[in-house]
């Protein structure tokens, strides 16, 4: 027999002396239930007795295929017959019997897993044992029924409506509306249906342990009703449900459950007696009130179920009969939040006036309450300012940063979806991505209605306000990529029927048909679809919010044993700068020139592209140049004195032209409809150019700066453009711009030394042109595995650097993103062989390509300043990994995500601190 202890106990012995032999700090082995039961022990609080049987328990039984581990029968006999003795009551005892509550409890909270069983111990016999000592009838058959249906439904797995019907249909019968209005007679007749439909429904080849005189009967033997139970809740945790659960939250497998026997307090024992489930502070709004309901004469999950209305906790005092117990309950929140500093959550019973305590935790709240509950208890004293930033959860604060719907009423739900991407759009139904980008063009604000998007949909998507798909998960391609821009999405709305070529959508259910040009509302965060348009809230750091986040900079910007922790924002243009700013962005570290090429200029670098005539390539240069003027002149005075890091062109110059296809559709129609040859001739010619800029695969082909050497002209004209918008605010409105150049998708040492000089040469010339000093940095963008394999070389032409992650990672891996995400990235997660996404949460191996290139580039310059700017950084755990492991200067992330990384970056701090 091993010696590894399998049972603890908690509560008192027939002195009332505490025998608890666990506490809150064993989760692992307790699991959260009985850890914090035992706790409650501890603290002196009234806890009926028990005992914890192991999660490692678990393990060892459902590892062996449901084999008991030597001696944990009999460990688990002892700790029942110790019980016995302490409650001076036996299990199934004719005159006064122990009954037992059997819960489930992991480590972490989990839905799925088997549901509690209650008066456990209840035979014939006991039943009329209980009644001796109660003279309470109805109380009695009330929880014989109770346990026979329990037991039945969960541990034996019988559909547990056979035995609601029963109950209605003696409901009618009585003519009454609540349980709790049967007579004791209806229930005592209710105790013999329920073992019928027991005998009915249980097979006795599956449990021939049951079967008596050849028929299977309803266990009377407490010890095995017992161990019945306990089996059951250590199956559940490998249940479909249960295993579910875990994958998608990323709990391990091998935890776990721990099972709790422990002695039933009644609250179904009339008037005085009750049940209810509580919160220390209003977990929604993190107000300092009591939050909960009670129910009286009930047991268990009567309160949560629905079945009665309950009461508002506050209202418990007025009743005579629980006015003690409502006292107690008060001096126990307050008992438990001195002790645990933090909002709990607790279920209680009260027999016969006297208050029982049978659960508490750390309470769930909103990301607005878990604000409110960590400021305040700094200001009564009960946390300190880092413990109140550590508590915050990171992703959580995206609720609050999305636009929301501003209404006080509920909204007319026309349809429900998945809460995919979260903030909330308004706008005109389109259902292409063609339309998307046209209406969006012309400035009207779209929602891009899709049976699912793929990467053909990329600039759609972009142009869209918001997204909503009728099929798809949380993990599709429109879930993914809203998520990864920011744009609230809806996904898998199934009652759309869209009809994308009639440009309509006939909604499931209702008469509704939502055309073209429609306007809808939706909003990710719920996953709700409204017709027509509801307000809108934009987002803003106020109150609560933006003093967790001070301290949070506080936290975050001291240099601890290495630097500061700095974070910047990915805007591309002065409204998103002016954004970021709002959330506490400190510089800009990526602006993509590229999408400054979009819209109505598109024509002009397309006749640069195409062209073959030099004078019209130069005019539209010179365009090119006077327009991205503009546009880095509002840039670099809305970002004035601070850091806006430019990044030079870098996707591949197809992604400015026209589809071929569709313009191969288009000259087909035209030669069909007699168009002239000259204009023919001339679409044909613009076709064949385009073909001619196809590549196989163009993510690794003519792209960053390659093309700065096939097209010297787009360098030149954009340094131009930087330099001299950044020379008119000096010499003209004595500002100081911060300009930095930064050359994407370096390989080659040699790339960086000719690019460098080429930048450097036009910043001299304009610099003398205007009559002013520029000091403009010229850095590099690493997302390629040679360049971090080379970063000493290349630090030593270059002013800082920062890491591209997004193009590191599908370099690294050789993913093609879009193609990963909707291809097989689902299947790998699913399958295991990703724990997640490399996308959203960076690889180690990308990280230590990161760590391995900080180093190398610092051993050549030790101040050097090293950034990411790939989505990365906004994401919690990359922020730490990349602060902490890899030992980067600054992240930089898209404007919506910049609080969450002014947080993820000072919890990183935090723990680069302890
Ligand atoms: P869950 O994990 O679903 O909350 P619990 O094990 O907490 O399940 O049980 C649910 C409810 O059952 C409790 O809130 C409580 O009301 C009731 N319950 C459990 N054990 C006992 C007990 N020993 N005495 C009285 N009620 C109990
Ligand atoms: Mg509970
Ligand atoms: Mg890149």
């Amino acid at each position: 027999m091993s010696d590894e202890k399998r049972v603890y106990r908690f509560g008192s012995d027939e002195q009332g002396r505490d025998v608890t032999e666990g506490s809150a700090s064993m989760n692992y082995v307790l699991g959260g239930k009985g850890a914090n039961l035992a706790e409650m022990c501890r603290l002196g609080l009234p806890v009926p007795g028990g005992f914890t049987i192991t999660c490692q328990t678990c393990v060892a039984y459902s590892g062996a295929g449901d084999v008991w581990p030597q001696g944990a029968l009999d460990e688990i006999g002892e700790a029942t017959r110790d019980l016995e003795r302490r409650m001076g009551r036996k299990l199934g005892d004719p005159d006064d019997p122990l009954l037992v509550s059997v819960r489930s409890g992991a480590p972490f909270s989990m839905p799925g897993m088997m549901d509690t069983v209650l008066n456990l111990g209840l035979n014939d016999e006991a039943a009329r044992g209980l009644i001796k000592q109660t003279q309470d009838e109805h109380f009695v058959w009330d929880s014989y029924r109770r346990f026979i249906q329990m037991f039945s439904d969960v541990v034996m797995g019988v559909d547990a409506e056979q035995f609601e019907n029963a109950l209605t249909e003696k409901r009618l019968v009585a003519g009454v509306k609540s349980d709790a209005e049967l007579s004791s007679g209806d229930l005592f007749e209710l105790v013999e249906e329920f073992k019928g439909i027991f005998q009915a429904h249980v097979s006795a080849s599956d449990h021939p342990e049951l079967v008596v005189d050849g028929k299977i009967v309803f266990p009377q033997d407490p010890a095995v009703q017992l161990r019945l139970a306990i089996e059951a809740v250590f199956g559940s945790w490998m249940n479909e449900r249960a295993c579910l659960y875990r994958k998608r939250n990323g709990i391990p497998d091998d935890l776990g459950t721990a099972v709790n026997v422990q002695a039933m307090a009644y609250g179904n024992k009339g008037e005085s007696s009750a049940t209810g489930v509580a919160f220390t502070r209003d977990p929604a709004s993190g107000e300092n009130v009591r939050y909960g309901d009670f129910l009286i004469n009930a047991q268990g999950e009567d309160v949560v179920a629905g079945i009665r209305n309950t009461q508002p906790i506050q209202e418990m005092g007025s009743y005579p009969a629980l006015a003690d117990a409502a006292r107690d309950l008060e001096r126990i929140f307050q008992i438990l939040e001195a002790h645990y500093r933090d909002m709990m959550d607790i279920e209680f019973t009260i027999e016969q006036g006297k208050l029982w305590m049978l659960q508490t935790r750390v309470g769930k709240r909103t990301a607005t309450a878990a604000l409110r509950i960590a400021i305040d208890m700094v200001e009564e004293g009960l946390i300190d300012r880092e413990t109140a930033v550590r508590r915050i959860d990171p992703a959580q604060l995206d609720q609050l940063l999305h636009p929301q719907f501003d209404t006080h009423t509920a909204p007319d739900v026309l349809a429900r979806g998945l809460n995919a991407s979260p903030g909330a759009a308004v706008g005109e139904i389109v259902f292409s991505s063609d339309d998307a980008v046209q209406r969006a063009g012309e400035g009207v604000p779209v929602v891009l209605v899709r049976w699912e998007t793929n990467p053909d949909d990329l600039k759609g998507m972009v142009a869209a306000e918001g997204i909503l798909t009728s099929h798809g998960g949380k993990t599709s391609h429109a879930a993914v990529i809203a998520r990864g821009m920011g744009t609230p999405c809806v996904c898998g709305v199934e009652a759309f029927r869209i009809d994308a070529a009639a440009k309509e959508v006939h909604v499931e259910g209702t008469d509704v048909v939502l055309r073209e040009g429609d306007i809808i509302s939706i909003d990710g965060t719920t996953g709700i679809v409204v017709a027509g348009a509801v307000p809108l809230k934009r987002a803003e750091l106020t109150g609560d919010l933006e003093t967790i986040l001070s301290w949070a900079d506080e936290i975050r910007l001291q240099p601890g044993s290495t630097h500061p922790y700095h974070v910047r924002v990915n805007a591309d243009n002065p409204e998103d700068a002016e954004l970021a700013l709002g959330f506490g962005a400190e510089a800009i570290g990526l602006c993509r020139t590229e999408h400054m090429f979009l819209g109505d200029r598109k024509e002009i670098i397309q006749s640069f592209i195409l062209s073959d005539d030099e004078q019209e390539r130069q005019a539209a240069l010179d365009s090119l140049l006077t327009v991205q003027r503009e546009d880095f002149l509002k840039m670099f005075k809305t970002m004035d004195g601070r850091d806006v890091v430019v990044r030079l062109i870098d996707p591949p110059l197809h992604e400015f032209l026209d589809d071929p296809r569709s313009l191969e559709v288009h000259i087909a129609h035209l030669e069909a409809a007699g168009a002239p040859a000259e204009e023919l001739e001339a679409l044909k010619a613009r076709l064949r150019r385009i073909d001619g800029m196809a590549e196989m695969n163009p993510m690794l082909g003519l792209r960053g700066v390659r093309l700065s050497f096939v097209f010297p002209e787009l360098p030149l004209m954009q340094v131009r453009a930087i330099a001299s918008a950044a020379a008119l605010l000096i010499r003209d409105e004595g500002l100081a711009p911060k300009p930095e150049v930064m050359v994407p998708l370096v390989s080659l040492e040699s790339e960086q030394v000719q690019m460098r000089s080429i930048c450097e040469q036009v910043i001299d010339e304009v610099a003398a042109e205007y009559g002013v000093a520029l000091d403009i940095p010229v850095g590099t963008m690493l997302e390629l595995p040679r360049a971090c394999l080379m970063a000493d070389a290349i630090a030593q032409h270059a002013d800082f650097l920062c890491f591209g992650t997004n193009d590191l990672t599908q370099t690294t891996f050789g993913f093609s993103r879009d193609d990963a995400e909707s291809k097989f990235i689902p299947i790998y997660l699913h399958n295991k062989l990703l724990e997640r996404n490399p996308f959203e949460t960076i690889d180690e191996e990308v990280l230590e390509l990161v760590r391995m290139a900080v180093e190398k580039g610092r051993s050549v310059k030790p101040e050097l300043t090293c950034g990411v700017c790939g989505e990365h950084g906004g994401d919690p755990e990359s922020i730490k990994g990349l602060f902490n492991v890899a030992g980067v200067s600054y992240v930089s992330c898209s404007p919506y995500r910049v609080p969450v990384a002014r947080l993820a970056a000072a919890q990183a701090k935090l723990a680069e601190m302890a």
